[in-house]
């Protein structure tokens, strides 16, 4: 059983320590309570992709060892003077940011997630004269909820709507808001899903919850495109249509049908092949984090009159729209609870593309039953 060796570490972590993106145990020390900040107990942390991209080196992250995690559900255990939107004993989430300067235009508009100084809940160095005392500890980067305790400043805490399970409230705090945004953009403030058909590329974490969002949204028909048949099932019974778009002829079948594409997928691929499944001045929304550029020709985009764009998670006051939205709509995602000694299974599958159509919950309970590696050791941990 993993107990804390060090006072000043007074947390455990679930973390990778180089590129191979193997998870161990280890104990991080976690700030003092600051006056506007809220100290969580964490009971649940979801597996979102970016986890692993953020520890294999996808995104050029070499500071280590590094705790990912951004799909946080715990309990308040101490709040500072000044937090006004907390109390002790409440059930709240954090999700993919933990600070921002909150004075630019992107802070005073509500998109804090394109503020220049945003800190990520993992994986940013600490905000200037925050952490420093714990970078030994630590490393000089933030560590995200795959760890027993996380201290955030309340304007980046939710409140988890009343019933709604915290096994998966963390999931709507990174897949959840990171779909919600593009489809309420779309659809939502477009007047609606009435006489709309959305296309979700990739049947992963993101897809399945962006068709849950859509179809609340009272869109025509969500579709997917998955590569292969595999989880045609699985789509039948959340009530969508599919295309296994590595079939050539099925993507010519469903030429300019879609008024929107969101493209979940995490590696790189072919989207010139995939965009005339778009209606004349439809919209092929970039969700997932590839690094590698993408090659479609202006012809297209100029013939079709298409628009790429991007989209980053959503700001905090859309943040809790959406929690709001999810909780009216009864939106639970498809998720599986997992032991932690079964993260490193979950991170393999999802680095291999071979994740299921759902969300893995790790259970933060089950941390103390691992072995805790050195996080000093210089070569890493011991295989
Ligand atoms: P996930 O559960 O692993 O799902 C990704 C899906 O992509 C897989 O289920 C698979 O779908 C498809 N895929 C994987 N490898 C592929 C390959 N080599 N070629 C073609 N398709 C492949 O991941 P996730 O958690 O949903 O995250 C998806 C992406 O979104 C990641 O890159 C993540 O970092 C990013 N993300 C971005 C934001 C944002 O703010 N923009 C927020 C969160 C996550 P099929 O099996 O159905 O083909
Ligand atoms: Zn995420």
């Amino acid at each position: 059983m993993a107990t804390l060796s060090n006072a000043t570490k007074n947390a455990l972590a679930l973390g990778s320590f180089d590129t191979k993106a193997e998870l161990y145990c280890f104990e991080i020390a976690r700030p003092e309570v600051g006056p506007n900040d809220v100290a969580i107990d964490i009971q649940y942390c979801g597996m979102c992709h970016s986890d692993c991209h953020a520890c294999n080196g996808d995104w050029g992250l070499d500071s280590w060892p590094i705790a990912p995690g951004h799909e946080i559900a715990g309990v308040v255990t101490a709040i500072g003077r000044s937090v006004s939107k907390f109390k002790v004993g409440e059930k709240v989430g954090v999700g993919c940011m933990v600070e921002s300067c909150r004075n630019c235009d992107m802070c005073q508009d509500g998109l804090e997630q394109h503020c220049p100084n945003m800190i990520q809940t993992y994986g940013s160095a600490f905000p200037k004269g925050k952490g420093d005392n714990m970078k030994d500890a630590e490393g000089n980067h933030t560590n995200g909820g795959y760890s027993t305790a996380i201290t955030v400043n309340e304007h980046f805490v939710f409140h988890i709507p009343e019933g709604m399970d915290m096994k998966y409230a963390g999931i709507l705090l990174c897949a959840g808001i990171t779909t919600y945004s593009p489809l309420s953009r779309h659809i939502l403030q477009k007047g609606g899903g009435k006489g709309k058909k959305v296309a979700i590329v990739g049947f992963g974490g993101l897809g399945q919850m962006a068709i849950k969002l859509a179809k609340a949204m009272g869109v025509d028909s969500v579709t997917i495109l998955s590569r292969s048949d595999k989880k045609k099932d699985q789509a039948s019974k959340l009530g969508c249509e599919y295309i296994a778009y590595s079939n050539e002829d099925s993507v010519k079948g469903a030429i300019r049908s879609f008024d929107v594409v969101l493209d979940t997928v995490s590696a790189p691929h072919d989207i010139a092949s995939l965009m005339p499944v778009l209606k004349v001045g439809g919209a092929y929304v970039l969700l997932g984090a590839v690094g590698k550029p993408f090659e479609i020709s202006a012809m297209s985009l100029i013939f079709n009159r298409y628009a790429i764009e991007g989209s980053l998670i959503g700001g905090v006051p859309e943040t809790q729209e959406m929690l709001d939205f999810c909780a009216k709509h009864q939106i639970v995602p498809e998720y599986r609870v997992i032991d932690a000694k079964e993260a490193n299974q979950q991170f393999k599958a999802m680095m291999n593309g071979e994740s299921l159509a759902d969300r893995c919950v790790i259970d933060i309970a089950t941390l103390k039953n691992l072995e805790v590696i050195d996080s000093k050791l210089e070569n890493g941990p011991a295989q």
